[in-house]
């Protein structure tokens, strides 16, 4: 006979667009969806429910959730019981449109509202009451979310009016968040935030914070991500640089190299303070990646020509360029725009500019004894976040003083 609650729970097929904090928002839901009896599946022809969550920073990505959304009518359409949840920051901008325009979906939860997830959840009436919490999963990387929104306005960028201002979480939830998924096996902890160096809880500042995370008993190692290079302070750097549980890795997006075109998008930092910051960087020894638009409204060629410029200077050790987006409701959307075909013309020649970086960023291990937390048992990554294959294997979750024998291309050799 079968157990009448396994016949009871809803299978969520879950797909994320988007940034590590819509990964980690997915989560989050899901862990909702698991205290009222659902379970995940990887198959979406076995699945009872969908839940999609969105991006919207870009057309290109907002569209491909849009018409993922067109493509489960069909699956809808085969067993009308089946739910679709659309959530996120496209829901945020699209709203209630979509549901005129999708009359199938049946959970719309944009992202201003995941703190109201579960009440949204069960208003709807398609999941039973919530049971006991989702039993956390044991990876060895997690996520922790720190804070939620943005209290910048970049010229260019949807964020601040999809996810609204800044709501820092409290510091003791943090560290509850964090020990918990430690209890569970995790070893190394992404704290996310859309700026999540601005991070304050009364006096506890982001290098308290992560430097209280590095002690919950069994992380190994502290990562964080996106960090505005506003805050990056000499106070922080001198209250973090001694702890080694401090990955030094760091991704900083620096948008453009022109000063002129870094007032035009409201970054609030010129070409040589984001210098000065990435010297810095450097100096206590973190690798630096970053993000590049190109074609804003008002880039020149001379502008552009800076960017190239600020590439070669500035030791990124990758870097992920993309296109201008229009994004409607933003100050740069009523801007003329480039042509396509300079924006196409600029991208090629940045992505020739960077292709290599990464490269030049494993070499340079060669030779040097790094600390490796393993993530399978022959493959793990360094503090400076780069690859390294191992001969031998080793637990997954431990911490080895790998001697980098060789590079090849983006991956690092050790005994
Ligand atoms: N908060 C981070 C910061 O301040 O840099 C970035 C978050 S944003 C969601 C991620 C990246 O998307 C940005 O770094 C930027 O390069 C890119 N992006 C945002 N808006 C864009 C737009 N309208 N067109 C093209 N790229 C965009
Ligand atoms: Fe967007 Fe700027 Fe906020 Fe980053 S800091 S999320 S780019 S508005």
């Amino acid at each position: 006979m079968g157990c009448p609650y396994f016949v009871l729970m809803k299978k969520v097929f879950i797909q994320t667009y988007g940034c590590q904090m819509n990964e980690a928002d997915s989560e989050e839901m899901f862990n909702h969806l698991s205290a009222r009896g659902a379970v995940m599946t990887d198959k979406l022809e076995e699945a009872d429910v969908v839940l999609v969550n969105t991006c919207t920073v870009r057309e290109h990505a907002e569209h491909k959730a849009v018409s993922f959304l067109g493509r489960l009518c069909k699956w809808k359409r085969e067993d009308p019981s089946r739910v679709i949840i659309f959530a996120g920051c496209a829901a945020e901008r699209l709203g209630k449109k979509l549901q005129k325009r999708y009359p199938y979906l049946d959970i719309l939860s944009g992202a201003k509202s995941i703190d109201n997830f579960a009440h949204i959840v069960d208003e709807s009436g398609l999941f039973s009451a919530a049971g006991s919490p989702a039993p956390v999963k044991s990876p060895v990387l997690a996520y922790a979310t720190i804070m939620r929104g943005c209290d910048f306005a970049c010229t260019y960028c949807i964020v601040p009016a999809v996810r609204g201002p800044v709501r820092c979480l409290p510091c003791e939830d943090i560290l509850a968040d964090v020990r918990r998924k430690a209890a569970a096996g995790a070893k190394e902890i992404t704290l996310l935030g859309q700026t999540v160096n601005a991070y304050k809880d009364g006096a506890v500042t982001f290098a308290d914070l992560l430097n209280r995370v590095g002690e919950v008993e069994g992380i190994e190692r502290v990562r964080f991500t996106s960090p505005h290079p506003i805050y990056f302070t000499p106070d922080f750097l001198r209250a973090v640089k001694d702890n080694p549980k401090i990955a030094r890795h760091v991704h900083l997006p620096v948008q453009s190299g022109s000063t002129k075109v870094l007032k035009e998008m409201k970054r609030g930092y010129t070409r040589e303070i984001f210098l000065e910051k990435t010297d810095a960087l450097h100096a206590c020894g973190f690798n630096i990646s970053t993000d590049i638009i190109v074609g804003f409204p008002t880039e020149t060629e001379a502008d552009f020509e800076q960017t190239l410029s600020l590439v070669d200077r500035a030791g990124f050790m990758a870097a992920y360029c993309f296109k201008y987006s229009p994004r409607e409701g933003t100050p740069a959307a009523r801007m003329t725009l480039l042509s396509q075909n300079i924006l196409e013309e600029r991208l090629d020649i940045l992505l020739n500019k960077v292709r290599g970086l990464s490269d030049n960023a494993y070499l340079a291990q060669v030779g040097t004894v790094q600390a490796v937390l393993m993530e399978t048992p022959n493959k793990g990554r360094t503090s400076g976040n780069l690859w390294v294959q191992t001969e031998k294997e080793y637990p997954i979750g431990s911490v080895i003083n790998a001697t980098i024998e060789k590079s090849e291309g983006t991956l690092l050799f050790a005994r």
